[in-house]
């Protein structure tokens, strides 16, 4: 049942205890990455760690136990830091994922900054998280909301962009890779030209952060959002940077402990950053498993795994490809290895059911992208996404199944 590549591929896979397993009666071949990853041994048993040996709440308590997981919390946000390249640890602010950052910003940032008649700029392949809750936010501000439109290949069609960029512009939120069609944007061009506006600028990073070095500095942008799920790390933990600036202005988002620095009936002043956003004990032994995945990653060889991804994404275009009537949605070449396709005639969750009888689990529907797949006029498709534990031998037996699927189905 063990599903073997080469040696560091062996050793790499014994660290995810998960994929040992049969599902079905097949060994099971986990292809649904983009939507969660799974977690290595370091990360399941920092949590262990975390509640056999240290779990206290963090910040307010005098003793031993406090002290620990405190520092055990704060490490990771220092990790963060560095993992990002962000300029100060305060601008790393703990969340429940990406949707809870959007939200954040959306609801303080946008609820302080957009008046009637302004616009924010999304495109055409936002994740729901990225599109609600500005809807919410501008149905209450009578702001209004602009698509960049995107072409054939899943790209942004970026001689558009000049002519939806103006003065009105108070912000653009868009993904730095697209989980539906893995298309990498060429978010440095937005950036500036967001800036050059007047506008600021979010990236939802959710897709980006597992498969790239991000340099935050570098990009300048102004908030930056990811899951730790999607980073190898436990649900429920997620990250908002924001400029310290930008935070420092915006309002608290939730009320409660940990965020204020003294309440009476009359008056409560707000504790500082990144306390300010951080109401109520927050999930502690998450941040700290979230810290092990930080290592865990910063321990890989980045140029390994891009050379492993390339051609997991390569080997496996190529053979789906050789079925007939497929088509691959997402054609563009600078792309993560993301794979959403279509085949004639056949229903994606008819193919998704007939797959996951043969333990290959993959994706199907409109992966929280409606908009996009309404552009392309289809109900969805089968997305299969890659991770760096991912081995050719498992694209062998994914395209083994999908051709088995195909002739019960046709
Ligand atoms: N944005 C993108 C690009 C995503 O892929 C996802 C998760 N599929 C999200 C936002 C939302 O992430 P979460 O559900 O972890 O909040």
């Amino acid at each position: 049942m063990e599903i073997l590549q080469q040696p560091e591929q062996a050793t790499l896979r014994k660290e995810f205890p998960i994929l040992h397993q049969s599902v079905n009666g097949y060994p099971l071949v986990y292809f649904d990455n983009a939507a969660t990853t799974q977690k290595p041994l370091s990360v399941i048993e920092s949590i262990h760690n975390y509640y056999t040996k240290q779990n206290a709440n963090i910040h307010r308590g005098a003793h031993h136990l406090a002290h620990i997981s405190t520092v055990a919390f704060e490490e990771t946000r220092s990790k963060i830091k560095s993992f990002l390249n962000a300029a100060h640890s305060e601008e790393i602010i703990f969340t429940s994922g990406t949707t809870d950052s959007i939200n954040l910003v959306a609801q303080t940032w946008g609820r302080k900054n957009l008046n009637a008649g302004d616009e924010i700029l999304l495109s055409m392949l936002e994740h729901h998280s990225n599109i609600v809750p500005w809807q919410m936010i501008a149905e209450e501000k009578g702001a209004i909301i602009k698509v960049i439109p995107i072409n054939e290949a899943g790209e942004w069609q970026l001689d558009a962009i000049d002519s939806l960029l103006s003065n009105r512009t108070k912000i653009v939120a868009v993904n730095h890779v697209s989980n539906a069609l893995g298309t990498i944007n060429p978010v440095k061009i937005l950036i500036d030209k967001s800036h050059a506006v007047g506008a600021i600028i979010l990236l939802d990073g959710a897709q980006a952060v597992s498969h790239f070095a991000v340099d935050l500095q570098d990009l300048d942008c102004d908030f930056y959002c990811f899951s730790g799920h999607k980073l190898y790390g436990p649900t429920g933990t997620g990250v908002l940077y924001g400029k310290q600036e930008l935070l420092e202005a915006m309002p608290p988002y939730r009320g409660g402990g940990e965020m204020i620095k003294s309440v009476s009936f009359e008056k409560t002043t707000y504790n500082e950053l990144p306390h300010k956003f951080e109401a109520g004990t927050p999930n502690i032994g998450g941040v700290i498993g979230l810290g092990a995945a930080i290592s865990f990653m910063q321990s890989q060889d980045w140029n390994q795994l891009h050379r492993n991804e390339k051609e997991l994404l390569d080997y496996a275009t190529s053979r789906l490809l050789e079925i007939e009537g497929l088509k691959i949605y997402g054609t563009s070449k600078s792309k993560v290895a993301v794979i959403s396709f279509l085949i004639d005639g056949v229903h994606p969750y008819d193919l998704g059911t007939l797959l996951d009888n043969q333990g290959v689990a993959v994706r199907t529907g409109h992966h929280c992208t409606e908009p996009l797949w309404n552009h392309f006029g289809v109900v969805g498709s089968v997305r299969a996404s890659f991770a760096m534990y991912n081995t050719e031998e498992e694209i062998d037996l994914f395209i083994a199944a999908l051709k088995k699927s195909l002739q019960l189905l046709k």
